[in-house]
């Protein structure tokens, strides 16, 4: 068990950050769970822009699980195409839609159990899902969150999963969404993969890596 004073960090820091990003949802655009599933399988290894360019015009051409199960592959690779990892992706979106509608009645599953059960989904993707279209809290330990969570102290794990589960320790449950997308967010922002923006970033008092340098 991570002490109190973990708990009190975190806190401040949520605070510090939530003044700072006042809007920190999450960059995908959707207007369904379902839709919010097929972004996020696609943002793997590609930005949230790119993603958002594509679904604008795959959202009106494929409007449920059933048009993307009967899809034909080569077209429907062709359509995720500039995300990159196409034809992986196109994949895991078809299987993942035929799975949906044969166990799930073509409805995204509203549990991390279930929905880790899907092509293509793992505890990131579906924790994003939770989180962000069900309200339901998930911590989704993407890049930033990886990266920002390692440098501040918060846990000295590699395996996101493991990460995750450090997180949840440290994190009350009730804010492990919003506490991801800020991470995120500042990620992207300030403390960016080569070269933090330390002189810039209004939790550097909490973070271990900004005081020692
Ligand atoms: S102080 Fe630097 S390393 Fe720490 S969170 Fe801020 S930008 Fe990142």
């Amino acid at each position: 068990m991570k002490n109190q004073a973990t708990r009190v960090r975190v806190a401040e820091i949520i605070r510090a950050l939530s003044k700072e990003i006042p809007d920190s949802k999450i960059a995908l655009k959707f207007s369904t769970p379902f839709e919010l599933l097929i972004a996020t399988i696609l943002s793997a290894q590609c930005t949230d822009i790119k993603v958002n360019e594509v679904t604008r015009g795959l959202f009106k051409k494929y409007r449920s699980a059933k048009d993307y199960a009967e899809a034909d592959l080569e077209e429907l690779e062709e359509d995720i195409r500039p995300t990159g990892f196409y034809k992986n992706k196109a994949k895991s979106i078809r299987n993942g839609c035929r799975e949906l509608i044969a166990r799930f009645g073509g409805k995204v599953p509203r549990t991390l159990k279930e929905l880790v059960t899907l092509p293509g989904v793992g505890r990131k993707t579906a924790n994003v899902v939770l989180g962000n279209a069900f309200r339901i809290p998930g911590i989704a330990v993407d890049t930033h969150v990886h990266r920002v969570s390692r440098r501040i102290g918060l846990t000295k794990q590699d395996d996101p999963v493991k990460i995750e589960f450090d997180l949840m320790e440290i994190v009350p449950e009730e804010q492990w969404t919003l506490f991801s997308n800020l991470l995120i967010w500042h990620g992207r922002k300030i403390c960016a993969a080569r070269k933090p923006l330390c002189d810039l970033c209004v939790i550097r008092k909490w973070c271990d890596y900004g005081s020692k340098i």
